[in-house]
């Protein structure tokens, strides 16, 4: 993903031909503009941006909160939330943690199926009310569903929000208040580029986020959503990687880090 930027990295450049080899990599301007002004050294100016990836480790936080562990997804429409979600779980039921998910997003149609079609083929339970129904009551239920059964995990799927939509982000806060999750993950594709700081930074500034997953890296991305995310302070935490269940990559700082400053594939 990083191809672009490693190829055309040299030490030395000017900070505009940093700043602008930057943008084309899809950097988002801003993050541009501070990034690019160590340009004398780029390559330790990247690195130091992904040394503050301090990504979250799934496991750990199953191990030490209180079961069941809640997690909600949020961000964009058509991101990839719903996908994200079941390639999340399935990596969690092969470690052996059990799971629930509710079906918070009750306004955007055909979103409960969905999401009950990948929770049938994985054999996890899905929580739902009918469609206009309150999303919080909802993500409410699944978490008592989950402690009544023991269930590790309550993965709450919520409606794809335009940042700029003031009523589902007040529904956002409202789930966010009544199930108070223990990991807050923000879901949107690395291919709209540049403008993922500005979506991502309004999710951040209403209900906070703890840690970012990437979709549709499979496509062709320059890799600039991963830079300006981490220097925004949104650790990524996973890349998907595809539409199956396996596309879903662990993003691991070392790893970006020898991609993009020793040119490793
Ligand atoms: P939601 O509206 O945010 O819940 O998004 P969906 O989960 O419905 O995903 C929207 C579309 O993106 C679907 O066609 C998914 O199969 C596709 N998708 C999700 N993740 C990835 C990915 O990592 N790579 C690719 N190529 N497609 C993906």
């Amino acid at each position: 993903m990083f191809e672009f930027l490693k190829k055309k990295l040299k030490p030395n450049l000017s900070q505009w031909e940093f700043e602008k080899l930057l943008l084309q990599a899809d950097v988002a301007k801003e993050i541009a503009e501070k990034i690019s002004k160590e340009h004398k050294n780029p390559k330790k100016a990247l690195r130091k941006v992904l040394e503050k990836n301090t990504a979250i480790n799934l496991e750990e936080t199953l191990k030490k909160t209180e079961k069941p562990c809640k997690i909600l997804f949020l961000g964009p429409n058509g991101a990839g939330k719903t996908t994200t979600i079941a390639k999340v779980a399935k990596k969690l039921h092969e470690k052996g943690y059990s799971s629930i998910f509710a079906a918070a997003d009750t306004f955007r149609a055909a979103s409960i199926e969905q999401l009950r079609e990948h929770a049938k083929e994985l054999g996890i339970n899905t929580i739902e009310q009918d469609y206009g129904a309150d999303p919080a009551a909802v993500a409410f239920d699944a978490i008592k569903s989950a402690k009544a059964n023991n269930v590790d995990c309550v993965f709450i799927d919520t409606a794809g929000r335009q940042e700029t939509n003031k009523n589902l982000i007040h529904q956002l806060k409202k789930i966010v208040k009544v199930t108070e999750p223990d990991l807050k993950i923000y879901v949107d594709e690395a291919t709209v580029g540049n403008t993922i700081l500005s979506r991502a930074r309004k999710f951040k500034q209403e209900v906070g986020i703890d840690a970012a997953i990437l979709t549709k890296m499979d496509l062709d991305v320059k890799g600039g959503s991963t830079l300006s995310l981490i220097e925004e302070g949104i650790p990524v935490a996973f890349y998907g990687t595809g539409q199956e269940y396996q596309d879903l990559k662990e993003v691991k700082s070392e790893e970006l880090e020898k991609r993009i400053l020793e040119g490793k594939k």
